[in-house]
């Protein structure tokens, strides 16, 4: 189905009568347009056959008016049909013109229904092969609109009931052939009923077919959006699993993931690695005098300073309360002390609004090689043992690990 078609559909269609009858009137009339467009192009061929047969018949003085009818209805067929086809999600516009649409097929039947006309010999026994070719034709349009109209029911009725009105009037008048008359008007009717009793069949499958199609689409559609709704939750689960809710550093799941994968990292391409603890001095302190909140502001401000100091390759993560760790890649331990010193000191400078003007924040730092053969839990203990001393020491320092 195409985009222009659907956005007619303001609302889910449901199948139900009511709400989306609208739409879905306006859309079956968008497609009998498009239909009536395909098959005008057969009846300007068929209209020239027409013209042939009775180029030198007795009814060639009808020729002309059936000719510039058939043109002007060709015409009139494609203005409309362009203009439905514009209507985007203009439903009310659309239905407007399906007064206009009707009218135009009730013409064009009428139209046909001329050749009718250029028989007037009622006598069947003597009709020649332009009479039986003409007959045929009316038959055979009669039975494409079947087809091409089967999305507008009131189209439908309009064209073959115009075709078939006009074409048997000459007989309804003929006194002097009362009977053969007759037989063609009764013939004509019954052709007429059984016709219309399979137009109504194939309407009502065409519209079943277009509101199972316009669910379908709605489906895809809730679908692909429940689905993006599925894959931010996702996302947003993923994030809060692997994410400190209160500084959004990662955590220590995270971190061992991290840790992980630059372990296998190092064993495709070995070089030194260092990690970090970090304990903020005296933090307690700020909790009992200044609020637990303004603890939190402290812990916040302090994740933004550890990763504005450090490299965007240094993995940081809250270890536990006021304890973060970090992983340095490819950072020696010589260079990782100037680094810790560089965060003690960005430390010291961090203001935090929640606490007094001038308020200088500490913290004290253990730093410890992670060698290539060893593991991670053991580089972490030995970096908190030079923490600890660095606490012991009088706080506000950095210390490498024996
Ligand atoms: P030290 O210099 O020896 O490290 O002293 P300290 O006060 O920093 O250490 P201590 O372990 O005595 O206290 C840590 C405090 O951190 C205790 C705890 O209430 C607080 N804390 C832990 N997590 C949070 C948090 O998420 N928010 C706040 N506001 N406080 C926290
Ligand atoms: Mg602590
Ligand atoms: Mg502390």
């Amino acid at each position: 189905m195409d985009r222009a078609a659907f956005t007619l559909l303001p609302e889910p269609a449901t199948g139900r009568a009511g709400a989306e009858a609208l739409p879905l009137a306006a859309l079956m009339l968008q497609r009998a347009a498009a239909r009536q467009d395909a098959a005008a192009r057969s009846a300007l061929l068929g209209a020239a056959l027409v013209g042939a047969a009775h180029w030198n018949g007795p009814g060639a003085g009808l020729l002309p008016w059936f000719l510039a009818l058939r043109l002007m209805l060709f015409a009139h067929g494609w203005w409309l049909g362009r203009r439905l086809r514009a209507l985007d999600g203009q439903a009310a516009q659309a239905a407007a013109l399906e007064p206009r649409f009707v009218l135009g097929l009730a013409a064009s039947g009428a139209t046909w229904g001329l050749v009718g006309w250029m028989v007037p010999n009622m006598d069947l026994v003597h009709w020649s092969a332009r009479d039986v070719f003409s007959c045929l034709v009316l038959v055979y349009v009669s039975s494409m609109m079947l087809i091409t109209a089967a999305h507008s029911p009131r189209g439908m009725v309009a064209h073959i009931g115009a075709l078939w009105g006009v074409a048997v009037l000459p007989a309804a008048f003929q006194r002097e052939a009362l009977q053969e008359s007759l037989v063609i008007l009764v013939a004509v009717a019954g052709l007429l009923v059984t016709t219309l009793g399979y137009g109504r069949m194939l309407v009502r499958q065409t519209r079943r077919g277009v509101l199972a199609e316009l669910e379908r689409e709605q489906l895809t559609l809730n679908l692909r959006r429940v689905n993006g709704e599925l894959e931010q939750a996702l996302r947003q689960a993923t994030q809060a699993a692997s994410r400190d809710s209160l500084t959004g550093l990662l955590n220590r799941r995270a971190l061992h993931a991290r840790a992980d994968y630059i372990a296998a990292s190092r064993r495709r391409e070995p070089g030194p690695c260092t990690v970090m603890l970090l304990d903020l001095d005296h933090f307690k302190r700020i909790n009992d005098l200044h609020g637990h909140a303004a603890g939190d502001a402290v812990l916040m401000a302090i994740a933004a300073t550890l990763q504005g100091e450090l490299r965007e390759v240094d993995v940081v993560a809250r270890w536990g309360g006021e304890e973060f760790l970090v992983l340095m890649p490819d950072c020696a331990v010589e260079a990782a002390m100037a680094r810790a010193e560089q965060v003690r000191v960005a430390v010291g400078r961090t203001l935090v609004a929640a606490l007094p003007a001038g308020y200088a924040l500490s913290v004290s730092i253990g730093v410890a090689e992670w060698p290539l053969a060893g593991d991670l839990v053991d580089a972490v203990r030995r970096a908190d043992a030079a923490l600890y001393r660095a606490k012991a020491a009088g706080r506000d320092r950095v210390t490498a690990a024996a």
